[in-house]
């Protein structure tokens, strides 16, 4: 096992990690604002945590991770205003489309998904704490924080304060860092929009006291990892370091961790410029969950990811590979002399895997200690020289890596299904059908049947029938 190391945005630095208490971690990730359907820049972020999550558990780490749903911000309170619903209905049908999402996606539940407007009191008692200590004043109803007062203020995020006006002030929960201004705890009700009544008076609170307030309710004053998009960095952690130190006198987080932003075909997703996706965008269009979470966790994550189509196809086939691979272990018979050859190759590998996990969470490294291994063993199975007993240590160290990437075990169809895309997938063109089945006529010629199979099930779960005729040719048909 290799000491654990990863950058912390505070420090600017690679440290190594070690949790306060031992052996259990504490962490929390910015969860959705749910407003709208999560797109693959925002599941680049949740991947990158899920990947992070199970390979501290895969270390031993028992985890206590936290995720907020953002259910009440600006946006949602003039989006459910203006559609004359309450709060609860407007964000419930995103909230349970992130949940779907997260599941189709292999993204395992944090121990605690937690809904902003169900601790509005916690919220409440944070900014009160925030008053006494006199970080907070009020003005037209609404409680705003004084940056001025909280000395390390811009140093997760490294800004300069120096051309601010004092007492400046922002109401919107998002602005550019040129905007750096005394931002909203509490704000006032605006006519027609929902509010609650509290000892701080009627009002609702600001995006990011909502996190300061959630992670310290669950996870104590000071939090071992907090992730997030990069994009969070400033303000909202920035705001959540001010809040959270300035009421507790403590240390609120020992590791930031971001994430990197998230091209497509190298250029800023947008929906004007027609690059913006949702995983549902992706899947109707026939790609698999587990392509895209390859896709999306193949980049380590303080490198921008560009987003191609190519690249996801590619992730298909990488994808493939791993099944294929696993397939062959489960099903051919190999010698079974009682010398290994493989032994120390498999222990080389995992030892590399871990390698590069614990150096910063090194996906690209990880990904590339399974495949040259992986192409090793193909050879020596393709040789004859791969033995029985290597069967088990490479099952083991599979196993040891799909628990952190997910990707190998095939129920991809089962998810799309439960995602409602049953005849999206089912909509291969002939084109696709006639490549997918030359495949299978090649992989059978080579007499690699665990490839033909597979590739007979993809068409079936894509509602093909194949049919093998006596004189060596093959029809297919839809179901
Ligand atoms: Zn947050």
């Amino acid at each position: 096992m290799h000491e654990i190391r990863f950058h912390n945005t505070y420090s600017g630095k690679v440290e190594p990690f070690v949790p306060q208490t031992p052996n259990e971690v504490k962490m929390y990730t910015c969860g959705p604002t749910v407003y709208d359907f999560a797109h693959i820049g925002n599941f680049r972020t949740f991947v990158f945590q899920d990947a992070l999550r199970r390979f501290l558990k895969l270390r031993g780490f028992r985890l206590t991770h936290v995720m907020n749903l953002t259910d009440v911000d600006d946006r949602i309170i003039a989006n459910s205003a203006a559609a004359g619903v309450s709060i609860r209905d407007y964000t419930e049908k995103y909230i349970q489309a992130f949940f779907a999402d997260c599941k189709t996606l292999s993204v395992e539940a944090p121990e605690h998904w937690i809904r902003a407007t169900d601790n509005i009191d916690d919220m409440v008692s944070l900014i009160q704490r925030l008053q006494k200590n006199t970080y907070t004043y009020q003005s037209e109803g609404s409680i705003y924080y004084r940056i001025s007062k909280f000395k390390d203020y811009g140093k997760l995020s490294k800004i300069d304060l120096s051309g601010m006006q004092v007492n400046a002030r922002v109401d919107n929960d998002r602005y550019e860092k040129e905007s750096a201004r005394d931002f909203a705890l509490w704000k006032a009700p605006k006519p027609g929009e929902h509010f609650w009544e509290s000892p701080i008076g009627a009002g609702r609170p600001g995006w990011h006291i909502e996190c300061s307030a959630m992670a310290m309710k669950y996870l104590g004053e000071t939090l071992d990892i907090h992730t997030g998009g990069i994009d969070l960095s400033f303000p909202h952690h920035e705001n959540e370091i001010a809040q959270s130190e300035a009421a507790t006198g403590k240390q609120f987080v020992r590791f930031w961790m971001h994430a990197e932003h998230l091209l497509v075909e190298g250029e800023k997703m947008s929906k004007s410029a027609g690059n913006f996706f949702t995983l549902r965008d992706l899947f109707a269009k026939g790609y698999k969950p587990s392509a895209l979470r390859f896709a999306l966790c193949s980049v380590p994550y303080r490198r921008q990811l560009n987003f191609t189509f190519d690249g996801l196809q590619q992730a298909t086939s990488s994808v493939e590979r791993l099944r294929n691979f696993a397939a062959r272990l489960k099903d051919e018979k190999f010698p079974s002399a009682n010398r290994s050859t493989m032994k120390e190759s498999i222990a080389q590998a995992a030892a590399d895997f871990d390698a590069g996990l614990s150096d910063d969470l090194n996906t690209a490294q990880a990904l590339a200690a399974m495949y040259d291994f992986v192409r090793e063993a193909n050879i020596a199975m393709d040789k004859g020289e791969f033995q029985q007993t290597d069967v088990a240590p490479a099952q083991e160290f599979l196993t040891s890596f799909d628990k952190v990437f997910a990707i190998v075990e095939d129920n991809d169809a089962e998810k799309l299904k439960n995602l409602g895309y049953d005849s999206a997938t089912g909509d291969a063109s002939d084109a696709e059908i006639e490549k997918l089945i030359a495949e299978r006529q090649a992989a059978r010629q080579r007499r690699d049947f665990p490839a033909s199979d597979r590739i007979r099930k993809e068409l079936s779960d894509r509602g093909i029938i194949v049919e093998d005729t006596k004189d060596g040719k093959v029809r297919w048909k839809r179901k």
